[in-house]
């Protein structure tokens, strides 16, 4: 198992506290490993810092082309990198190599064709015998903070438009599933310059703060949890840190009296409950209209019963553990919470699964009121709730009442209504008759306390350059 950094081109081991990395369907020990030090950390940002100069010049072809090899080698090594990947977050192995490891390299696939296809505004004569030109050049170094849930997929989404831009990055995964971003690193070191990419190891305040406060880091992009954005971006204040959020998320799922209700129950039980539910975008605050509450209740109460809980390499296995012992118990918690609520109905579910792994029965919670804990709350864990609604200005009002502003979905017939609720849904992504589905080409990331920034698309490139003015005088 490749358990070193990435610093300067050099595969090292972490100087640091040794920490224990998780199979949390058994919730025994894969490995431990080494944790940076703050001169580990240092150094991989002063070789991040001092291959800028020349990463920084090359030609969008050049970076194009490194980046279809990154894609290509993703393709060659799907199989175990989806393994260690299923081995650590308890993800079916089925779904991580046939939903997610397709995904991670058309990321950056996607990259390496925008970078040579930058939009920009045409240059001209706007003060007589000058000419301005806008340019768009890459920022620096950036750290990239990376979650537990899709450890892969968020180190595609951060190095891929980081990398394309002409930036150069410290990449810092979870210190709960570091493995296959650790193995990334081992597979691609050789194609890259010695500091272009750089890869630590270790938790929160003892690696991720020092990198992100490093005078030298210029952008700090993090995907993870609204507190850990707001410290980042405090700390990031006094060194004026461009930075790019895309942190929790409780998304509003729509349905009206004339949606496809068996639809939608398909949907929901697939993508309230993939990844057991630990998504950001998972469709898990239902809304129902009065007219098909009853029935939709109870058929999704239905579906949702026969989703199958197991290991990861059992190919009939479709919902996994949840990462930790400590994030299991903080899901039971919302569900003990819920369950004492006098109008909540548990119609599925409800409990931790016997067993040595870190398992919660797929959930449905229904008769839940706006102001619960249960709507208002990310879970991210494998639970959904039920609210009934009157009418188009309730849901709206209902789904808009929230913090979080990442994800959205409208189920409906109608296609006006389906393009009202879809101009005033205060959501990064709003999907119609759907839920869940992402695309290289198109942006996603959130509103409100969801964070700011773009992740994929040529708006994710964008938000890692910087927009300059050169102004020629004749
Ligand atoms: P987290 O905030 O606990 O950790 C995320 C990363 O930040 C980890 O690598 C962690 O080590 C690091 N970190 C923590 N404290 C830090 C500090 N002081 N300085 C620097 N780095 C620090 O989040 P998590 O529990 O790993 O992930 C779950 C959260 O991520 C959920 O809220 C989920 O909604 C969110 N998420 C959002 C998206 C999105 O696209 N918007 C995608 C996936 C997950």
């Amino acid at each position: 198992m490749q358990t070193q950094l990435l610093i300067n081109g050099q595969l090292v081991a972490g100087q640091g506290a040794k920490q224990a990395v998780l199979n949390p369907s058994l919730g025994s020990t894969l490995v431990e490993i080494a944790e940076a030090t703050t001169e580990q950390v240092d150094a991989a940002v002063r070789a991040a810092d001092a291959a800028f100069a020349d990463w920084s010049q090359t030609s969008p072809a050049q970076r194009s082309a490194l980046l279809l090899q990154v894609a290509d080698i993703i393709d060659a090594n799907a199989e175990p990198l989806a393994r260690l990947e299923s081995q650590n977050c308890g993800k079916p192995y089925a779904a991580a190599l046939g939903d997610e490891l397709p995904a991670v390299a058309d990321v950056f696939r996607f990259f390496a064709g925008a970078v040579r296809c930058m939009p920009g505004s045409a240059a001209g004569e706007y003060l007589p015998g000058h000419t301005s030109m806008i340019r768009r050049d890459p920022v620096g170094v950036v750290a990239s903070i990376a979650p537990w849930n899709y450890p892969l997929m968020m180190a595609a989404w951060k190095l891929g438009p980081a990398l394309a831009a002409g930036n150069t990055v410290v990449l810092k995964p979870s210190e709960q599933t570091p493995l296959t971003a650790l193995k990334l690193a081992e597979l691609i070191a050789p194609i890259f310059p010695a500091g272009v990419i750089n890869v630590v190891f270790g938790r929160g305040p003892s690696v991720g703060q020092p990198l992100i406060s490093h005078p030298k880091v210029r952008m700090v992009s993090l995907t993870g949890s609204i507190p850990t954005g707001v410290n980042i971006v405090s700390s990031g204040a006094a060194t004026m840190k461009r930075t790019h959020m895309e942190l929790g998320g409780k998304a509003p799922v729509i349905l009206f009296d004339d949606a496809d209700i068996d639809a939608a129950v398909e949907g929901i039980r697939a993508f309230g409950f993939y990844n057991a539910g630990q998504d950001c975008t998972a469709a898990c605050r239902i809304y129902a209209q009065k007219g098909i509450y009853d029935e939709f209740v109870r058929k999704l109460g239905e579906a949702v019963s026969t989703i199958k809980t197991g290991l990861q390499d059992d190919e009939s296995t479709e919902l996994g553990p949840l990462i930790t012992a400590a994030h299991r118990d903080r899901v039971l918690g919302f569900i003990e919470r819920a369950k004492a609520v006098p109008h909540i109905q548990v119609i599925t579910g409800g409990k931790a699964v016997e067993g040595p792994g870190f398992f919660i029965e797929p959930t449905v919670l229904a008769g839940a009121h706006q102001d619960d804990e249960i709507v208002q709350r990310e879970v991210f864990g494998p639970v959904v709730s039920v609210t009934a609604f009157d009418d188009e200005a309730q849901a709206l009002a209902y789904a808009n009442d929230s913090d979080y502003g990442l994800a959205s979905s409208v189920w409906t017939a109608d296609v006006g209504r389906a393009h009202r609720m879809s101009a005033r849904l205060q959501y990064g992504c709003t999907w119609v008759n759907t839920h869940f589905m992402l695309v290289s080409e198109m942006p996603h990331g959130g509103m409100k306390l969801s964070g700011y920034g773009k992740d994929m698309s040529m708006y994710g490139l964008e938000d890692y350059t910087t927009i300059r003015h050169v102004m020629i005088k004749h």
